[in-house]
């Protein structure tokens, strides 16, 4: 346990310096009190006025929230079929699908959407999103009640759905004019932020559209990638995030480190996993291997990849002939290697390699793997609980290697606020040019698809040309990240 030699340090920290409400019920949630003790101090400072606008948040959400009067008030605006001019209460509805990872950082980017926005984010709980993670807000909830009347979101709207912004435009539902009332609007909008789409929909961010947008009580978002970064790129969110986030690169960090708290039977797995295995290593490095099911290359190309990137950045011990005159020798310590991976070969041969060899350091390494599931099952809970065990534990580790592209990885290293070796090529057949593994310059996850920089007509740019603090992702050329 990392608990500090200064109990008043472990105290603040528990609370992660005020980014989380001492106002909860710890037995409800056991992880929020207790995860932090497991990994180091956030490298980042926390501003107050991010600290303030969370509890702002609650508040609002409080007020808004699931069965208060407010929300039974929307929903008879939303059954009744048109938009009404409310200054009380609005709202995001997220709908989530595809794996964890890419759930979370979409989440992450909804949540800071509705912060921004002054809306309150419910979340479609589908049966295998139950129990994943505790409640984020206090004496309410974020889960959409059954009685909604719109089911099964992520199945039901797409790219040509009618009621997303571009297409009411398109179709000339709605105009651009600032003075188009309320009332005149249907009675919801829906944004598509789905990763290989929605840079088409990113124009709803634009100060024109924001204004009309800004008028629907009701807006629904699908979305599977981390889009917040994009954000920035807005005038009017921009001030408003150098202000909450004076380290830009500590948005997920920080924004993930409030909302996912493992739920109880997530965080059992997590502790019992670090006491058994984990508790005594005075160093722990954790090695993701994601290899993707549709032609995936040979173990032994992916292995000998790792090797290489392990050997190039000196990330695994070197096993050898000790040699105790070193002075980088060091009998007495204890390596724990943990392998992250639907697979269980890759642990099997890294394994024995430490069983059959001895390491130059003559540290002793140990080395596992929590489970190997073999195929992704997003629609199990108990798949995803697993998976989120998994990021968790991850991110307890000294030294994290996450695969390129891999959102599963960015939760981890951005959780830990620690900078990745990333594994550039283990999603492909051929091997892409350049370094087998490059150290990340920032703990943020990649933007994959950056949006169309059109609020104006014939103006696309570079986004990681225009703003100094976003720069090209090193695991997807054409992706940009926060530093
Ligand atoms: P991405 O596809 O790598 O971006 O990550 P996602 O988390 O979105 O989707 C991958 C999903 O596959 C995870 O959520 C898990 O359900 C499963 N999965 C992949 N790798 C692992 C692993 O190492 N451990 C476990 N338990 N599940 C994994």
């Amino acid at each position: 346990l990392f608990q500090g030699t200064d109990k008043r340090i472990g105290e603040k920290e528990k609370l992660l310096r005020g980014l989380l409400n001492p106002d909860f019920d710890d037995h409800a949630c056991v992880a929020r009190y207790k995860s932090s003790l497991y990994r180091r101090p956030s490298p980042f400072e926390v501003s107050p006025y991010l600290v303030q606008r969370l509890r702002e948040y609650e508040n609002y959400h409080k007020k808004c929230g699931p069965h208060s009067e407010f929300y039974k008030i929307a929903i008879e605006q939303l059954k009744s079929g048109r938009n009404v001019e409310s200054t009380d209460c609005k709202y995001t509805v997220f709908a989530q699908a595809n794996g964890l990872g890419n759930r979370m950082v979409a989440l992450v980017s909804t949540f800071l959407y509705s912060l921004l926005t002054n809306r309150i984010l419910l979340v479609e709980m589908t049966e295998d999103s139950k129990n994943v993670f505790c409640e984020p807000f206090p004496k309410s909830s974020w889960e959409l009640p059954s009685d909604f009347p719109i089911k099964r979101l992520a199945w039901n709207f797409q790219r040509e759905s009618p009621e997303s912004f571009v297409n009411l435009l398109e179709n000339r539902s709605i105009s651009l004019h600032a003075n188009v009332s309320a009332e005149s609007l249907p009675p919801f909008v829906f944004f598509d932020a789905w990763s290989n789409t929605w840079h088409i929909h990113s124009r709803i961010f634009c100060k024109d559209h924001q204004k009309i947008v800004k008028k629907f009580t009701w807006m629904i978002t699908k979305s599977d990638c981390y889009y917040a970064p994009a954000l920035f790129l807005y005038p009017e969110f921009e001030n408003e995030l150098r202000e909450l986030f004076p380290a830009k690169e500590s948005m997920f960090h920080h924004l993930g480190r409030y909302l996912f708290q493992p739920a109880n039977p997530v965080w059992k797995m997590i502790e019992r996993f670090y006491q058994t295995y984990l508790i005594n290593a005075d160093e722990k490095i954790g090695l993701q291997i994601r290899v993707v099911p549709y032609e995936p290359p040979s173990f032994e190309k992916v292995y000998g990849r790792i090797i290489e990137c392990s050997e190039k950045e000196k990330l695994l011990p070197e096993v050898g002939t000790p040699n105790f005159n070193d002075s980088e020798s060091n009998p007495t310590k204890r390596t724990a290697i943990v392998v992250f991976s639907l697979f269980s070969e890759y642990y099997e041969k890294i394994k024995s390699t430490y069983y059959e060899n001895s390491t130059v350091t003559g540290e002793l390494v140990a080395v596992f793997q929590p489970t190997h599931e073999v195929l992704q099952n997003s629609f199990a809970q108990f798949h995803n609980q697993k998976a989120l065990a998994e990021m968790y534990l991850l991110s307890y580790c000294d030294k994290i290697a996450i695969t390129a592209m891999s959102t599963f990885g960015y939760i981890a290293h951005g959780l830990a606020g620690l900078q990745p070796w990333i594994l550039r090529t283990l999603f492909w057949q051929i091997p892409k040019p350049g370094p087998v593994c490059v150290r990340s310059m920032s703990v943020e996850p990649c933007l994959h698809s950056p949006p169309f920089l059109e609020c104006k007509p014939n103006t696309t740019v570079d986004p990681a040309e225009v703003v100094p603090y976003l720069r090209s992702c090193e695991d997807f050329d054409t992706g940009i990240k926060l530093f």
